[in-house]
């Protein structure tokens, strides 16, 4: 938080400065509903949480998509990962081929302010899990031509490269020799590295050898909430000093105290209910579990407390006053979970969080770089040859 005595036309009206402000979510997973559900995203949806229309109505200018390979359903590796990560590829490719007058492939910062500037969306990439390179160094490279922006190595279950922060095997695996070949190469190729999701002695060697910024792409606080994929400040002052930035996910089991254990408990009450939409839904795997995650989208939002725009503002200002303005940004996770705050219910709600940035005190300079700008400068950092 900085004071500021700038007295622009736009201050102190969220949604005037969403207008002005490049917006760059760095984390939604709406591409497995084009893949699996078929949604048509320059329309209005019904459900979900991002689509063109609502964008609009919350300034996004720029989304990265994650290329995420459930490993239970499509492996580890091998060739149904990499079909896998291609589908999803070909599907944000599409957006821009069916929509050109709402949307735009970009991989370079300078794309996403010339895209933000024509008042289209620009559509970016990043793999969540780096399942989909089947453990082949030229695989980095192969991706990187396919548009992806960044990587992480791991989601919730280990790769024999990288650690996870969601399974017994990242309590004791960082990188080995090929994560660490990884990471050389992404820096070389200009692919930005991402730690969400891994394991706490994989973030400390990916930032040992990381000759490039680090980011966080949907990850929050340990300090306030205490849960395995969120950042110790050790962790967030060491990110920091890469040049990189920590950006703040949305999800309340991330973002609240205690509701992990009572979204544990509600699992718990609907197990059964959970199994029977499964059993009954006819479709393949993938259907199977947009049934299941249905009847916990309805539960978990009669049965758990409601979490506001204050708490990711909690995680804002924390990372702030630990390490600066410079190294904050926002990773919504939207369409990747089954619930989110009660006043950010899709991307539409997003003037809702700059209005509480307002209220703490921030600038609209500061604002800007949250929103977007700092993203933008690691972008511009990490594309350098
Ligand atoms: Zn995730």
């Amino acid at each position: 938080m900085t004071n500021t005595s700038e007295t622009t036309s736009t201050a102190n009206d969220p949604l005037a400065i969403h207008r002005r402000a490049i917006i760059v979510d760095m984390h939604a997973d709406t591409t497995q509903r084009l893949v699996d559900e078929n949604v048509d995203l320059a329309q209005r949806l019904s459900d979900g949480h991002l689509d063109a229309v609502r964008a609009k109505e919350g300034g996004l200018d720029a989304q990265f998509f994650s290329i995420w390979v459930e490993p239970e359903l499509f492996g580890v590796g091998g060739p149904s990962a990499m079909k896998r990560a291609d589908i999803q590829i070909q599907a944000i490719h599409g957006l821009a081929e069916k929509h050109p007058e709402t949307w735009e492939l970009a991989t370079t910062a300078a794309d996403v302010r010339r895209i933000a500037a024509s008042g289209k969306i620009a559509a970016l990439m990043g793999m969540e899990g780096g399942y989909a390179i089947d453990e082949k160094i030229e695989n980095v490279e192969r991706y990187y031509n396919m548009g992806v922006r960044y990587m992480s190595g791991a989601w919730s279950v280990s790769t024999s490269w990288a650690g996870s922060s969601g399974d017994e095997a990242g309590k004791t695996r960082g990188l080995n020799d090929f994560g660490k070949q990884v990471i050389s190469e992404m820096n070389r190729l200009g692919m930005m590295v991402d730690v969400s999701h891994l394991s706490d002695k994989a973030f400390w060697d990916i930032v040992k050898t990381s000759t490039k910024p680090v980011i966080a792409t949907h990850s929050g606080c340990r300090a306030i909430t205490n849960v395995p994929r969120n950042l110790t400040d050790e962790m967030i002052v060491a990110l920091a000093k890469t040049g990189g930035v920590v950006n703040v996910i949305f999800y309340p089991e991330h973002i609240e105290p205690g509701y992990a254990e009572k979204k544990k408990k509600v699992d718990a009450e609907i197990a059964a209910e959970v199994q029977r939409a499964s059993n009954e839904e006819k479709g393949d795997v993938a259907h199977k579990k947009l049934a299941r995650d249905r009847v916990r989208e309805r539960e978990y939002l009669n049965r758990l407390p409601p979490v506001t725009v204050a708490r990711i503002v909690d995680h804002i200002d924390h990372i702030v006053k630990l390490v600066g303005i410079d190294h904050v940004g926002i990773g919504s996770d939207f369409d990747g979970v089954q619930v989110v705050p009660a006043d950010l219910k899709s991307v539409a709600d997003l003037p809702n969080l700059t209005a509480e940035l307002l209220r703490r005190g921030y600038s609209e300079s500061d604002i800007d770089k949250i929103l977007g700008g700092n993203m933008l400068r690691v972008m511009e950092e990490v594309e350098k040859k």
